[in-house]
């Protein structure tokens, strides 16, 4: 027998007992004619001690680090107690070893606190994943699969396996590609996910589906994305929107509840797309501040209250004149900033990430005057205007932007967000839960001139727009004018789960009406033989009775992520991919033996 117990399990009450061990040395501590041995497995970690009989015997077979090794001996009391450690009280007072195995060095320490930088543990990530830190993400990670799992065989849903070499179709990401052996010039893709399938399993009368499954996307890898990563995906039968959301808001508590012990209490917030836009200037905000957006140039346009028209009209500032829309944010008590840390923010929202001109600023100084890089054009009397507009206070700092619509808003929403990381609004142990509902059913490429669906095209717009869908003609003749188009105008029935500012799960209602499922790939410029060809089997499908039917599926890696307070997805998958989307330890991608491209068929041209 390799071991009696673990080393996490032995305790006070241990004590005489004779017991074995086995597990990793992680340090050894020589003192004179005696040594300790800290010995670590999954569980924990005992101390060991080599006394002085042993000595001659260690001397001969030397312990290294991570080395296994077998001990035998008896449970005392340790003089020394390690309030820091489970098996702080005791140690094991060694009487028999046996060193199952060497090991080389590591190449970094196996602790908390590692001096391995991150290639390299990626590198040796067999080794990495023996450090606590990461043993406890992969235990929260499993911790959470498992609630999801109870929770919906509570709720009747049954976990259904779908295919991963399928056929490639056009919509959202790149695929990846399989070549296929037995059918010579053919491929399959990877399933970016399993969006088809799921919905086919409803025509199939599996009312309730869910799956763990992994996606793979060929996206260029933006910072923390992953090609292959794993949604928690789930499907309903004859349920409406409303179903989707009390279900998955009740799935996301319990997760809450069983690996956080955390109550959250209060129904989830439910903001409608264009709300979350004009408030946060972005469709995944973060609420658990405030810091809301203000358009100052509509408030001073439609205003009744005081004659704020004529402030912005009145002045001779150019910017904010010709502006499709002026934004305001209001950072608390940051109106003491210095000139150097107002440029410094200028600097920010120029970059060309942020993409904007320029940042006017005005401090609400602390004893009710203002002072603004704007003083030439506006007087104290506009500047309180604004301040007030804006619900600045004294001792605030505001921020405005001008421009295009669209982009200053975004420019805006990502201003707030670094204001907050800077106001250290983001680092709270809190979580903020938000569904944002009423998505836009179409997005204007202006690329191809032409509608792409923003969620998926197996999204269905709100019964009453239907429709306007079915009786209008999709193409846009006026690119610049597209927003005047009816389909601009179209809602879907999607939804996205937020929390803390992350987009965690997304989905929609679906179309499940042959000819509104022909229509919309018409909208999104396919030709009928293309839809045929590529979703004829979906469409088909659709001609024997399909039900009603809607899902979301959730970013697992990304929820972990946020609950166990980390930055990185990686940090939550046992074996991850670095930024250029290699697995540094495997280190693949990589070329394939010429016999096996002869067997494809396929010759790799060069560049
Ligand atoms: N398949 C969708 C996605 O991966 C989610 C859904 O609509 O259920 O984004």
């Amino acid at each position: 027998m390799y071991r009696t117990h673990t080393c996490g399990h032995l305790r006070i009450t241990d004590v005489n007992r004779i017991v074995t061990l086995s597990g990793w040395v992680q340090t050894i501590r020589k003192f004179g004619a005696i040594s300790f041995v800290d010995l670590r497995d999954r569980y924990g970690i005992t101390q060991l001690l080599f006394g002085e009989e042993l000595q001659p015997l260690l001397d001969v077979h030397p312990l290294g680090r991570e080395f296994v090794i077998q001990v035998k001996g008896f449970v005392q009391e340790r003089e020394n107690k390690n309030a820091h450690l489970a098996t702080g009280d005791i140690e094991v007072l060694v009487s028999e070893f046996d060193i199952l195995n060497t090991a080389l060095v590591p190449p970094f320490t196996i602790q908390d606190d590692t001096d391995g930088g991150d290639d390299l543990r990626m590198k040796y990530r067999y080794l990495d994943l023996r450090r606590n830190v990461v043993k406890k993400n992969l235990e929260l990670r499993y911790a959470i699969t498992r609630s999801v799992r109870n929770y919906l065989h509570e709720q009747s849903f049954i976990e259904v396996e779908t295919p991963f070499l399928i056929k490639s179709t056009p919509e959202g990401a790149r695929d990846f590609i399989v070549p296929s052996r037995m059918n010579e010039g053919q491929f399959y893709a990877l399933p970016q996910s399993p969006q088809t399938f799921k919905q086919l399993l409803m025509v199939s009368g599996y009312d309730r589906y869910f799956q763990i499954v992994k996606c793979f996307r060929d996206e260029d890898l933006r910072a923390d994305r992953q090609p292959e990563f794993t949604q928690i995906d789930c499907e309903m039968s004859f349920v409406e929107q409303e179903d989707i959301l009390n279900t998955f808001e009740n799935m996301i508590k319990r997760i809450f509840k069983d690996v956080k012990n955390l109550d959250y209490e209060e129904p989830i917030e439910r903001m409608s797309w264009e709300d979350a836009m004009w408030r946060f200037g972005i469709d995944k905000p973060d609420t658990r501040f405030d810091m809301e957006l203000t358009n100052i140039k509509t408030l001073f346009q439609n205003s009744k209250s005081k004659s704020y028209p004529e402030l912005i009209a009145g002045t001779d500032f150019p910017v904010f004149n010709q502006a499709e829309t002026v934004i305001a944010l209001v950072a608390p008590e940051c109106g003491f900033y210095t000139r150097k840390q107002t440029d410094e923010l200028t600097e920010w929202v120029k970059r060309p990430q942020i993409g904007m001109q320029g940042l006017v600023y005005i401090k609400c100084n602390a004893d009710g005057s203002y002072k603004s890089s704007v003083d030439k054009y506006f007087d104290e009397e506009k500047l309180q205007a604004i301040a007030e507009t804006c619900g600045a206070r004294a001792g605030d700092l505001i921020l405005l932007l001008a421009g295009k619509e669209e982009k200053t808003r975004k420019a805006a929403g990502e201003l707030r967000l670094e204001m907050a990381r800077r106001l250290n609004f983001r680092n709270t142990e809190t979580f903020k839960l938000l569904w944002i509902i009423d998505f836009p059913l179409f997005e204007y490429d202006d690329s191809s001139n032409r509608w792409v669906a923003r969620h998926h095209p197996f999204t269905a717009p709100k019964k009453e727009q239907i429709a306007v869908m079915l009786n209008n003609d999709p193409s846009i003749k006026n690119a610049e004018n597209y927003l005047a188009h009816p389909f601009a105008e179209i809602k879907a029935n999607a939804y996205d789960l937020v929390l803390n500012g992350n987009e965690v799960g997304g989905g929609s209602i679906r179309i499940f009406q042959k000819d509104l499922q022909e229509k919309m790939f018409t909208a999104l410029g396919m030709s009928k033989e293309d839809a045929m060809q590529k979703f004829g089997f979906l469409m088909n499908a659709f001609e024997y009775g399909a039900p009603p039917h809607g899902g979301i599926a959730f970013g697992l890696d990304r929820l972990c992520s946020i609950i166990g307070g980390s930055e990185s997805i990686r940090d939550f998958i046992a074996f991850p991919k670095n930024n250029s989307g290699r697995d540094v330890m495997l280190d693949a991608p990589s070329t394939i033996e010429d016999e096996q491209l002869k067997e494809l068929n396929l010759q790799w041209r060069g560049k």
